[in-house]
């Protein structure tokens, strides 16, 4: 264990309680992969955090000693998402499981981040509500999990995923501060931080409470089972009756493979012969559902059904439900191993992808099983394959990886619901500029800039702020010849800070500042990483002054940065602001913007980062537990939350 982790132990073990610190190097393996076993890592050190105070200080001590941290919640993440870091700490979220409060009048739930998705939906069904998103792995899945990968479900289609239901939550920043995004009332003004935190993977700070909305259970649930004898058919059916004006709760499909191996799985009595079949399900009031069914009927007829079965009874449709919920694991029957591809195109598009996955197949001799959120066009190719038969594997992968070229073809998406982690974050340049990428890296760095919450997921590269997305690359030239250095840097940017927060021009003194201070320093600190020309640097740190200019060049300085939170500088030293350094929205690499061209000359290339943390924002101390935490972001909650003792 390296020294850092071994000193940080003793200190894991007070905040969590010596039971709950794991350093067994056999116990460790236990968390060296999520659901995507194909990338293992053994972390360095686990911990499981029994409330958000201890998260927050467990957080807290992993950036002071500048180690990495992943949070892990049931581990069923497709993607590689709990992926740990070799030499980080893997938080484990599964000792807070507590459902804080459910409020049938507010219709809305207060749960812990390591609560189950389905138990949700229990406690809250005395009540006549449910948590509607709803993934085939709930039984197991953390609504935690749930938050980080913007899980969605077989009813999605009409209820939404799980950032249409995500009202507030409690995260520990990747600084070790405990807030709030979003007040539970599901209105924001300014920024959608709620937003842009839901689906990032873990990667902006750990969620410690949530606020999801409850929907009441509607009068009438109708499943229809259509039997087709192609996948074309069903797609046909599908795009119908959206058209038609319909949205059922869920439209899924399953080709034959699937439904073979679901039947072997979980005997589901699926019409014998089908080449692929439709669950289609109708809910809300009696009335509406009745007229919805006969058009939905007549409608899946038309486009060529060999056979419809019908279930209201909830056992009857539990049963039904089971093939489909099984499939992913139901394909372990049928094959040695598999790859869960998971994939968006148009609705329209289904035909013509689910024909050109059919190709990919054949040509590569590899099955394919497809399953399907059909509605989203959200597509769920499984790609079986036998490790034991040389080359399989990376024929596999092949195939995997042309069905995602397909979908981006057809103006998709690489991944609809299981998210980009380490799986898939060498498609991201597929489907991403290079602007795109930056400006994503923008608001990571905003979040986390000295890149330790679940580094090395959803980018291309474990990259850092101010390095540009593209392959991986050796350190740069400059760094190697001493020319050039990487910048760690932070300053405090509270009230007791001394002149205009967050200047890059005053970024040397309060680097200084900061290496002073950090031994006992709290408090939000902001840290910028780049890879900087010392020549340029000094230019830009105080016109060649190595020093903080004050007066008139301050006020002119403020108001050419003005106050946003995150300010893209790309450009070469003292052309800071001179024709064409493009101090806007030019991405590094851009003409005369410095960037790639000023890396390949020796000179570098710097990101501005400025970070202004909420008003009033402080450290957890003693009294927030029991209190949990403040609303920081939003406004107050109309009716204030209950949190536990
Ligand atoms: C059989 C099977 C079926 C599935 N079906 C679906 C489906 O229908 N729809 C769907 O969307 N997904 C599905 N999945 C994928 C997976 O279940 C979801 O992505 C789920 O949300 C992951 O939850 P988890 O608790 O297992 O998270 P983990 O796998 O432990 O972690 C996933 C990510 O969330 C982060 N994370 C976990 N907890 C926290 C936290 N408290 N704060 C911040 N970040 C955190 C992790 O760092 C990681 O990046 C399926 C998986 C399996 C194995």
């Amino acid at each position: 264990m390296a020294a850092t982790i071994q000193a940080l132990v003793p200190r894991m073990r007070d905040i969590c309680g010596a039971g709950n610190v794991i350093t067994d190097p056999l116990e460790l393996r236990t968390y060296e992969c999520d659901g995507l076993t194909s990338h293992r890592c053994v972390p360095a050190l686990v911990v499981l955090p029994g409330s958000a105070a201890e998260v927050a200080a467990v957080v807290s001590a992993c950036a002071g000693a500048g180690v990495p941290f992943v949070a892990r919640g049931s581990g069923t993440g497709l993607s590689g998402g709990a992926l740990p870091h070799e030499s980080g700490v893997l938080i484990v979220m599964s000792r807070m499981r507590a459902i804080v409060e459910i409020d049938p009048v507010s219709r809305r739930a207060v749960v812990e981040p390591g609560v189950t998705n389905l138990a949700v939906s229990k406690a809250a069904a005395p009540f006549g509500l449910f948590y509607a998103p709803d993934p085939s792995s709930q039984v197991v899945c953390s609504v935690g999990g749930n938050v980080a990968e913007n899980s969605g479900g077989a009813h999605c289609l009409k209820n939404g995923f799980t950032v249409h239901h995500v009202t507030g939550l409690e995260i520990v920043t990747p600084s070790g501060e405990l807030t709030w995004l979003g007040d539970g009332t599901g209105i924001c003004s300014g920024y959608d931080l709620l937003g842009a935190f839901t689906g990032s993977e873990g990667t902006l700070g750990i969620v410690t409470k949530i606020v999801v909305k409850l929907m009441p259970v509607p009068e009438v649930v109708h499943l229809l089972l259509v039997a087709y004898g192609s996948t074309a058919e069903g797609g046909r059916a599908v795009s119908d009756i959206i058209a038609a004006g319909v949205l059922p709760a869920a439209i899924e499909m399953m080709d034959a493979l699937a439904i073979e191996a679901a039947e072997e799985a979980v005997h589901c009595n699926y019409p014998a012969g089908a080449g692929a079949v439709l669950l289609v399900e109708l809910d809300g009031p009696a009335a509406e559902v009745e007229a919805e069914l006969s058009t939905v009927r007549s409608l899946c007829e038309a486009a060529g059904a060999t056979e419809i079965q019908a279930a209201d009874d909830p056992a009857e449709r539990a049963g039904i439900w089971a093939g489909r919920k099984s499939a992913f694991a139901a394909v372990g029957r049928i094959s040695p191993a598999y790859i869960v591809q998971d994939g968006v195109v148009p609705r329209t598009s289904l035909g013509a992808v689910l024909a050109r996955i059919a190709e990919l197949s054949a040509e590569a001799g590899i099955r394919v099983a497809n399953v399907f959120h059909a509605g989203d066009g959200n597509l769920h190719p499984l790609v079986l394959y036998d490790d034991n038969v040389p080359g399989q594997a990376e024929a596999a992968e092949k195939v995997s990886g042309a069905i995602l070229d397909a979908c981006l073809e057809r103006g998709g998406s690489i991944t609809g619901e299981h998210g980009v982690g380490v799986d898939k974050s060498r498609y991201m340049p597929r489907m991403f500029g290079a602007d795109d990428l930056d400006t994503m890296q923008l608001v990571r760095c905003a979040f986390d800039p000295a890149g330790l919450c679940n580094p090395g997921k959803i980018f291309p590269t474990p990259r850092l702020c101010g390095e540009v997305p593209g392959r991986r690359r050796p350190p740069h030239p400059a760094v190697v010849a001493g020319q050039a250095e990487i910048f760690l840097y932070g300053h405090r940017t509270v009230v007791a800070s001394r002149g205009p927060p967050g200047s890059c021009r005053r970024l040397p003194g309060a680097g200084r500042r900061h290496r002073r201070r950090r031994g006992g320093g709290s408090g939000p600190l902001v840290r910028r990483l780049a890879v900087v020309d010392r020549r340029g640097f000094r230019a830009l740190a105080g016109g060649g002054r190595g020093r903080a200019r004050g007066g008139a060049a301050r006020r002119r300085d403020r108001a050419r940065l003005g106050r946003p939170a995150v300010t893209l500088r790309p450009g070469r030293g003292p052309a800071l602001d001179g024709p064409g350094s493009g101090a806007r929205g030019r991405r590094p690499g851009g003409a005369g913007a410095g960037g790639r061209d000023d890396r390949a000359a020796g000179r570098g290339v710097r990101l501005g980062l400025r970070f202004r943390p909420a008003a009033g924002a402080r450290r957890p101390g003693r009294g927030d537990r029991g209190r949990g935490g403040r609303y920081r972001h939003g406004r107050a909650a109309a009716v204030p939350l209950r949190c536990p003792a």
